[in-house]
């Protein structure tokens, strides 16, 4: 049977040849395979590379025709691997990386395969930018199609919110434009590619600012002490004060070259004036007296730059897994949680704890021409209990630690009352779900219905069965 389907995709694939095909066999198949986690052993039936919206076009009526099962591929960093199915034709999309700015410099046209460091890039050589995450390797549809928590979201918002029109390949092969009020669209921002390829997205973009940006890293010698103490320093700073919106900060701990680390990434939007410079210059102190900080790395920087300083901690490959959850409140009790668990931060690169601060725009409920399925609209942080490692023998080690750090948070934030029924699709586990009904509703909450709803009218023989998130 397996034989039979790659004898009819060998076919297909002579007559059209602009689709690159890398069979098991070829010596580049195990570098085409590739993704973020290397735990993810499924082995594709094979793998192809459209070069252009048409190939896709190409590639789904046929997979559609031949009952061929198939899975998409963008930057590879699902936490889980999931682009990975065993024995499905990958579609690697990598290839559709172009940028197209507007003349008015108010949007841009990017393709389904561009990773976040290329789109960053591409666009500050055009004088705008857009928000994406801090690490530069992650797929951009993948980060901003199902959210898209990052630097600069209490400006500009989320990666969803930037979406103001897709073009997508339809289950019969079709390019479709989704546009305006479109249910679709609204789909799309927060369920990504659940009912097609999504080919282009049309992103907003803004004048490209300089910024001030770096870690305040925190003496960590008695880390559970300088968490709860700068925790409690920074829920007072939040109850006393609505901070400004050009600034982002991000809690992060790992072990550094010289030790355990803990640190806010700390960046502020524009120093366009000696104000603005001066203004943010204020803020990276104001931070660095929430405790004991030990180096205060935060300069005039670009965009650019400071997104490829921050992939450098970040592992290209490893092997584990992560979880999540979202409080409103890191009360004192979830702080004593979190601090007691650092102290046993596995000394393995991929071992990580990172809070994002979702606040500002992006937290408030949605408003119309922004509807999104993105299911946490309001103050919160995201925790991120990364157990991953570069070296497989220590998986277990990394794995064991954020398992039972973020049982521990769960437990402490849910009897203190700040724990929030949603969490991030990205970072939830597919594990932690006995179905997939369950998962797709503590992923999207009320949502959950509207999201079937959708499938149904535009993917009613669920033939995107292989996606994030899965609808089976
Ligand atoms: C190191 C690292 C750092 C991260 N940092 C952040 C962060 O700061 N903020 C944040 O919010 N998230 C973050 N994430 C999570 C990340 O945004 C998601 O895992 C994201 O989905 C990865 O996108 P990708 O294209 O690289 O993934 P892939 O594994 O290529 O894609 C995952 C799935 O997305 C779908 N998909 C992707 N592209 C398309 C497309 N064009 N058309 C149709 N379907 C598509 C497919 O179903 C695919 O299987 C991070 C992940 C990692 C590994």
């Amino acid at each position: 049977m397996e034989n039979d389907l790659i004898a009819t995709v060998d076919v297909f694939l002579q007559g059209h040849p602009t689709i690159k095909y890398i069979p098991r066999s070829s010596p580049d198949f195990a570098t085409a395979r590739k993704v973020w986690n290397c735990s993810r052993l499924d082995q594709p039936l094979v793998i192809v590379q459209p070069q252009s919206a048409e190939d896709v076009v190409t590639l789904i009526k046929f997979v559609k025709s031949n009952g061929i099962p198939f899975s998409i591929r963008s930057g590879g960093h699902n936490l889980e691997g999931r682009a990975l199915v065993q024995d499905a034709l990958l579609i690697d999309l990598r290839a559709l990386d172009s940028v197209t700015v507007a003349d008015d410099l108010k949007s841009a046209t990017v393709g389904g395969g561009i990773l976040q460091d290329e789109l960053i890039n591409q666009l500050w050589a055009r004088g705008v930018a857009t928000p994406t995450g801090t690490i530069p390797h992650v797929g951009y549809f993948g980060w901003a199609s199902y959210g898209g928590y990052g630097p600069f979201s209490s400006k500009w918002g989320l990666g969803v919110d930037q979406i103001t029109s897709a073009t997508v390949v339809d289950p019969n092969g079709n390019l479709v434009k989704l546009e305006g009020n479109d249910p679709l669209l609204k789909g799309i921002r927060g369920a990504g590619g659940v009912f097609g390829v999504i080919v282009d997205l049309t992103i907003k973009v803004y004048p490209a600012p300089t910024i001030l940006a770096g870690p305040i890293v925190f003496d960590s010698s008695d880390i559970t002490t300088t968490f709860t103490q700068v925790n409690t320093a920074y829920s007072n700073l939040l109850d006393t004060e609505t901070l400004p919106s050009q600034l982002s900060l991000q809690r992060i701990s790992f072990h550094s070259p010289h030790g355990l680390a803990f640190a806010f990434l700390f960046a502020w939007l524009g120093i366009d004036t000696e104000e603005n410079l001066g203004e943010g210059q204020r803020w990276s102190q104001r931070i660095a007296s929430l405790g004991p900080a030990k180096m205060n790395m935060v300069k005039p920087t670009t965009i650019p730059e400071w997104i490829s300083g921050a992939g450098v901690h970040v592992p290209k490959a490893v092997y584990g897994s992560a979880s999540t959850c979202s409080l409103s409140h890191i009360t004192p009790e979830v702080a004593d949680a979190i601090g007691s668990n650092l102290v046993h931060l596995p000394a393995n690169a991929g071992a990580m704890l990172t809070i994002h601060h979702l606040r500002g725009p992006s937290a408030e409920p949605q408003k119309p021409g922004r509807d999104s399925m993105f299911g946490l609209r309001q103050p919160h942080f995201m925790l991120e209990f990364l157990g991953y490692s570069v070296e497989p023998e220590k998986q277990d080690e990394s794995e064991s630690w954020a398992n039972k750090f973020a049982a521990d948070v769960e437990k402490a934030a849910s009897s203190s009352g700040s724990l929030l029924p949603i969490s991030y699709i990205s970072l939830y586990p597919s594990t932690r779900s006995s179905s997939s009904a369950e998962w797709v509703k503590k992923v999207y909450g009320d949502s959950a219905a509207l999201l079937y709803e959708l499938k149904a009218s535009f993917d009613p023989e669920n033939l995107f069965k292989h996606t994030v998130p899965s609808l089976e």
